[in-house]
């Protein structure tokens, strides 16, 4: 069975395991580096993008997870895991895990809008989705081996690069399961190739 892990140490965490498990897969929540090894994918949650980036540090997690994209295992990071995923971050000297090739804004959407739902297309889903935004960021800048999924007033708000998943909205906070799925399929193209 497929495992998915979330990491564990801040944000929206059952949220997402809930979702994994309302497709039928497992869901565990990452709070060990041991435990990257246990699973075919994971999940960076929302929450708080700088108080998670100190607690990986806290917990020893930044080699472990540099190492677990090196061995190209998927990975999805929503909202503040897209944060934590990016090459770069616009006016910032920090990067975080560096795993996928964007400029991420912080809280892009600025404070008026701290959240709000929109109807989004997303490329390789049928109808649009509904996506829910909490303080969000979004990509400033996407290099060119990134594929660009959904923009939102013009900024990107979902893209993928090889094993890297991305979205600046929290797909777990509503009962929609298919970008949830995008990345499961991402998991299986994985397993195909790893066998
Ligand atoms: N603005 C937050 C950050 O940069 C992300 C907000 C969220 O994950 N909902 O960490």
């Amino acid at each position: 069975m497929t495992t998915i892990g979330v990491l564990g140490l801040q944000g929206a965490v059952e949220e997402h395991i809930k979702q994994i498990e309302s497709i039928g897969l497992h869901g565990i929540v990452v709070k060990k580096p041991e435990q990257l090894e246990q699973i075919d994918g994971l999940i960076l949650p929302g929450g708080e993008s700088t108080a998670m980036r100190k607690l990986i540090d806290q917990y020893g997690f930044l080699e472990p997870l540099k190492q677990f994209s090196d061995n190209k295992k998927p990975i999805f990071g929503t909202c503040a895991g897209m944060v934590l995923a990016a090459n770069k971050l616009v006016g910032s000297e920090d990067s975080h895990l560096n795993i996928i090739d964007i400029t991420v804004k912080r809280n892009g959407f600025g404070r008026q809008r701290d959240s709000f739902e929109a109807e989004l297309d997303i490329y390789g889903i049928e109808k649009p989705i509904t996506a829910v935004f909490i303080r969000a960021p979004y990509i400033d800048k996407a290099g060119e081996n990134v594929e660009v999924l959904a923009k939102f007033e013009e900024k990107i708000v979902a893209a993928k690069q090889d094993h890297i998943l991305v979205c600046a909205f929290h797909p777990e906070l509503t009962a929609d399961t298919r970008f949830l799925k995008l990345f499961v399929q991402m998991i299986e193209d994985y397993k195909q190739i790893a066998v």
